[in-house]
Parts: structure tokens; C-alpha cells; sequence
């Protein structure tokens, strides 16, 4: 095997995934991609443009400014990442609930995930590469070495939520998230283009009852197992 390898790790939201895919790729010298960051940046440019709204998502006129939509990541000194959009650094801003609430509408358009995983593959062009998301194991990167699919109940995922942002002081309501998790979880998997779904090459991982660091234990172990592999297989 000449080079890096290129690892998908999917699944719900509030799984986890993020921190211990971010976690892995700098244990391991690589390139952590947040998949989930783009559609937020894509669905903070419609919900200013006025573009999302009880009745939906003005799909056409989203789908016009796509080209106009530059989304790019910024590494900060403590090691984690910006997201930018069209040169402003939005990062607070798509993490809040507004965008939460809107951004699996957003996802659903055919022509977003289009242009999202042209995008996501060019980032992801010669391997080195560690991304996180929905539909990375069956669709940005079907041959990708190392396939994750994280699962945890919602319950589970809503009380890491809740609890991550009460730490930083933000006042939530747990039912609200709870709902937010479960609605976000419906549209992602019923969705007609690429819904989330387990890979049938994924390795899968229920992390409900697992520390942060058995997890990241778990995924290291699984790399350095694929890397190997590959060695052998070369
Ligand atoms: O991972 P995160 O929760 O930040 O993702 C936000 C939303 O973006 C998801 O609920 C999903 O609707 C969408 N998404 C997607 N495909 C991806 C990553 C995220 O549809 N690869």
C-alpha cells in the first residue's frame, strides 16, 4: 500500500461521531472533514436569503446561488476547525438551533447533496482523509478502506446534547432537543436522495455505553487493523 487510506464515519446526530472522528485523524496525522458543517453553512445562506420556511425550501432559488456558495475550513490553534462561508467564519452561527431546525430540509434537496459531495470528494482526493457525516460510507466514498456507522439511541444523544450545551451555558429545553434529534433522524433516513444507512461494508459501533476514550481506543485500533489489512492485501 503506498499511501493514507480514507475513512467514512456515519451516523445519526449527537452520536459522537464528530469528536471522535476529529479525535482520530489527529492521532493519526489526517485530514478531518465535518460533512454536517457544509449543510449548515448552505442552509445559514438560504435562511438568510429567506429561502426556508414552514412550507419548505425555495429549492429553485437555492439551487441557482449553489455555485455562488464557497464553504471552506479554517484550522484554529487549539487544533479544531472553522467553518467559513463565502470568506465570513460562521462556525458559532451553524451550530445554533435556527440552523438545526432547518438543515435536514436543506440536506434533502437533490441538488444541495450534489454539489456538496462533488465538493466532498475533491477535499478527499487522494486519501489522508477522515469524514464524518451521513452518507460517506455509501456515497462520498463507497471505496473508502474503512467504513464506521455510529449508533446510539436518541434518548442517549439528546442528554449529550442537552448536557454539552448547558455547559456552555446556553439555556435548552431537553424535550425540545429530544424532538429536534428525532425529527432530524426521521427526514435523514427517509429522505429519497441518499438517506442514512448503514454501509453493508461498515463497521458498526454503538457507542450508548461507551467512554469518549474507549471509543477513540476503538477507532484506532480499527484503523491500525485496516491499515494492516491493506499492507497484506498490496
Ligand atoms: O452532522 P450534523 O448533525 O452537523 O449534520 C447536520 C445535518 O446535515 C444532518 O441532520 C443531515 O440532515 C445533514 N447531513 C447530510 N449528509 C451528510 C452530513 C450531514 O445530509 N453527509
Amino acid at each position: 500500500m503506498s499511501g493514507m487510506i480514507t475513512i467514512a464515519i456515519d451516523g445519526f446526530s449527537s452520536s459522537g461521531k464528530s469528536t471522535m472522528a476529529r479525535k482520530l485523524a489527529a492521532t493519526i496525522g489526517y485530514r478531518y472533514i465535518d460533512s454536517g458543517a457544509m449543510y449548515r453553512a448552505v442552509t445559514l445562506y438560504a435562511l438568510r436569503h429567506g429561502w426556508v420556511s414552514d412550507e419548505g425550501v425555495d429549492t429553485e432559488s437555492l439551487t441557482k446561488a449553489l455555485q455562488e456558495i464557497n464553504i471552506d475550513f479554517m484550522p484554529q490553534p487549539d487544533g479544531s476547525q472553522h467553518t467559513i462561508l463565502n470568506g465570513e467564519d460562521v462556525e458559532n452561527l451553524i451550530r445554533g438551533i435556527e440552523v438545526s431546525e432547518s438543515v435536514s430540509p436543506v440536506a434533502a434537496v437533490p441538488e444541495v447533496r450534489h454539489a456538496l459531495v462533488a465538493m466532498q470528494q475533491r477535499l478527499g482526493q487522494g486519501g489522508g482523509i477522515v469524514m464524518d457525516g451521513r452518507d460517506i460510507g455509501t456515497t462520498v466514498f463507497p471505496d473508502a478502506e474503512l467504513k464506521i456507522y455510529v449508533d446510539a439511541s436518541a434518548e442517549t444523544r439528546a442528554r449529550r446534547r442537552y448536557d454539552e450545551m448547558t455547559a456552555k451555558g446556553i439555556d435548552v429545553d431537553y424535550n425540545e432537543i429530544l424532538a429536534n434529534v428525532r425529527n432530524r433522524d426521521h427526514i435523514d433516513t427517509t429522505r429519497a436522495e441518499s438517506p442514512l444507512r448503514k454501509a453493508d461494508d461498515a463497521i458498526l459501533l454503538d457507542n450508548s455505553d461507551m467512554t469518549r476514550e474507549e471509543q477513540n481506543a476503538r477507532l484506532l485500533e480499527l484503523f491500525n487493523q485496516t491499515i494492516s489489512r491493506c499492507r497484506a492485501t498490496d
